[in-house]
């Protein structure tokens, strides 16, 4: 699929109007298949738990969306939001909270499910804060897991799929906001070959 563009980058700085090429790398079959796996998974590790899952908006939001109606039993949950802040934002490791949980998570059993995985500043930041706040159980679902890009040892308990160091739209994933309508996940390609 190619589709001209004539918008903004992911720092919203005005890129030259061009093609963007997006190839499909995981396909919404697979993904839902491998989806109702983790589901199983995740229900086996805590088979009487009621689970709460907590959403990163904005890309988890299908992930979590398709995952919930997977697991069986008590499933409730709720979302956070946070962004990356700093001269280099992708790699400084500063992440600020955009929005709050609605409730508390003491005592509860909590999947916090996550589009990506790439450095994994986000994730760290976000099992700190939530580990403060004494859950009985906290656990990470990834969809995605680039894990030649780490910077830190953090590790999700339920990955989907490890992903080569591409950047990815779709099935959640933006790219300036866009795409996330993407049934399933692809691989995007600018015409300077950057971001
Ligand atoms: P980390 O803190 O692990 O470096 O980054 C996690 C966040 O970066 C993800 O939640 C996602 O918003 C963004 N991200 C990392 N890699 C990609 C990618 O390939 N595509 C998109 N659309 N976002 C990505």
């Amino acid at each position: 699929m190619a589709i001209k563009t004539q918008r903004a980058n992911r720092n919203n700085a005005p890129i030259p109007s061009g093609t963007e090429r997006v190839k499909v790398l995981l396909t919404h079959a697979k993904i839902q298949k491998r989806i109702r796996e983790m589901a199983k998974l995740i229900r086996k590790d805590f088979p009487n738990e009621p689970l709460l899952l907590v959403g990163v908006l904005k890309g988890a939001v299908l992930f979590l969306a398709d995952l919930a109606r997977q697991i069986t039993g008590e499933v409730t949950f709720d979302f956070i939001a946070v962004s990356s802040y700093g001269k280099d934002s992708r790699s400084s490791g500063q992440v600020k909270l955009n929005k709050d949980l609605d409730s508390s998570i003491e005592g509860k059993t909590v999947i916090v499910v996550e589009d990506i995985l790439d450095t994994g500043l986000t994730l760290r930041y976000l099992l700190r804060i939530l580990q403060q706040r004494k859950p009985k159980n906290l656990r990470v679902a990834v969809l995605l897991d680039k894990v030649e890009r780490r910077l830190t040892d953090v590790t999700a308990d339920y990955v989907g799929f490890a992903i080569p160091n591409e950047f990815v739209v779709g099935y959640g994933l933006d790219y300036a906001e866009r795409y996330r309508n993407l049934p399933d996940v692809r691989i995007l390609s600018l015409p300077g070959g950057n971001h």
